[in-house]
């Protein structure tokens, strides 16, 4: 187990403004959270560092931005309405509803009764209606997972830009699940965000590519702060394989909880474009039309050596953010013992996820030369583009200090009686991680933290 509990982090995300529970106020709604002034900052860091990783620094990645509603028809041929379910037990006794695989020997791991239901499907989608009546025609489903939104837009996104495989389609976005039991925080719920690429590749180079990926999402979460000795890759058993799935990876994070799933990547085959292809032709079947024998109305690619269509192989890593918000946060979580003896809690997060990338800090809230410096110095720095600049005016460094070492802030900016008396103008720059001061001009300032945080 690592060091730091859930506790830690729980009572952290509350009292410092990163997460809370929904509905708070009225009791709450299990298995959903809201992300607080800090947390908003921290997600948002999150999926800019994969869409950057994705899309802006490769060249064979497209970004997309899908629909949530999404139509029934999509999710009865992606296989979903038929397999995306959980075994669903009761407990006779205590009224317990659990997953089949959380029972301990035969019994209710609540109160350990044996009268237990037989396990029976459970679709785990949300279902709603579009329009008015709410009819079998007009049900609709809230996404399980972004990646169907790719697929049913693969053939727009391949003409509208003249791809040809390899290449792939990135999303972040909301899906929703209505899992059996959400628990342990924010690692299991009910609507979260998932950040997923569909990389379609010639089915003959699918386990070079399901490697390349495995990889590359190894790396991509050590540079998130995540070390390696964390994090653990499991081939997922074939008996354990999503319906749709040939072989599937699963990186496995060292959470407060032990180690559990943070990203699977996924070689999906050939199985949700097909299975859409074969939708489009029921359809056509059906209004009595011959199916379209263009090949290019389908979700195919052309080879352009053998002149002939065919339907592309899609690796899949598939994250969800909140997991990776909880996996660094954990990874980050520190507690020091000063030599004062009092414990420092300090949030060691990677500089480019940091709510708040420097802290200003006057001195006197009530020294007007004082409080202007710090205002021009946190407009100074905004102009950097680094991030969100706080101005912190509670008129207590050490408190402020302590506060912005909680929430991860890499650089606190005190101005002092110094520097506005003496020319040029200094300030103390204090580092997070080390608590080093060094007193750095004004005008040097942009430059100083450009630096720090390329
Ligand atoms: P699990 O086995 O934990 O239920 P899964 O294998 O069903 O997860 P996938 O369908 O592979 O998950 O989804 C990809 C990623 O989406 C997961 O690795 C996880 O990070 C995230 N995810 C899935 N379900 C949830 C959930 N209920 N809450 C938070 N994140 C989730």
């Amino acid at each position: 187990m690592p060091a730091t509990t859930m506790d830690q982090l729980v009572s952290l995300c509350k009292r410092r403004g990163f997460i809370f529970q929904s509905g708070d106020i009225y009791g709450g709604l299990q298995g959903v959270y809201d992300f607080g002034p800090l947390g908003v900052e921290l997600k948002n860091n999150l999926k800019a560092a994969w869409w950057r990783s994705m899309v802006y620094e490769r060249d064979d990645i497209e970004g997309l931005d899908s629909s949530i509603l999404t139509l029934r028809t999509v999710l009865v041929y992606s296989g979903h309405e038929d397999t995306f379910t959980d075994p669903l037990v009761d407990c006779k006794k205590c009224k317990n509803r659990m997953r089949a695989d959380q029972i301990v020997d035969g019994k209710c791991p609540q109160c350990g009764s044996t009268d237990l239901t037989e396990p029976r499907d459970f679709n785990l989608m949300f279902k709603t209606n579009v329009g008015p009546v709410a009819s079998e025609t007009s049900t609709a489903y809230l996404r399980p997972e972004t990646a169907q939104g790719i697929f049913t837009q693969f053939k727009n996104v391949v003409d509208s830009t003249g791809r040809r495989a390899p290449f792939g389609i990135a999303q972040i976005g909301k899906s929703f699940r209505n899992e059996i039991t959400p628990r342990n925080f924010i690692f299991r719920v009910r609507e979260f965000e998932q950040m997923e690429l569909e990389f379609f590749v010639p089915p003959k180079d699918d386990e070079k590519w399901h490697e390349f990926w495995k990889n590359e999402r190894l790396k991509w979460w050590k540079e998130q702060g995540l070390k390696e000795e964390n994090i653990k890759i499991v081939a997922v058993a074939p008996e354990d394989l999503a319906h749709y799935s040939k072989a599937t990876y699963d990186l496995y994070y060292n959470f407060p909880i032990g180690y559990e799933e943070l990203e699977g990547v996924a070689n999906r085959r050939d199985y949700d474009l097909g299975n859409h292809t074969k939708g489009q032709k029921d359809l056509e079947l059906q209004a009595h039309v011959h199916p379209n024998k263009d090949s290019t109305s389908k979700l195919a690619l052309f080879d352009d050596e053998t002149k002939k269509w065919y339907v592309p192989f899609v690796i899949e890593p598939s994250a969800g953010v909140e997991r990776g918000v909880l996996a660094v946060l954990t990874e980050a979580y520190t507690e020091e013992e000063l030599p004062n003896g009092e414990t420092r809690i300090v949030l060691k997060l990677k500089k480019h996820l940091s709510p708040i990338k420097v802290a200003v800090i006057p001195l006197k809230r009530n020294q007007p030369e004082i409080v202007k410096m710090a205002h021009d110095i946190k407009a100074s720095l905004l102009k950097t583009g680094i991030g969100r600049i706080a101005l912190e005016d509670s008129g207590n460094v050490g408190k402020a200090y302590r506060r912005h070492d909680e929430v991860g802030t890499p650089f606190c900016v005190t101005v002092d009686f110094e520097s506005i008396e003496q020319s040029p103008a200094t300030v103390t720059v204090r580092d997070r991680d080390t608590m080093q001061q060094e007193r750095v001009k004004v005008e040097d300032l942009p430059e100083y933290f450009k630096r720090a945080f390329l």
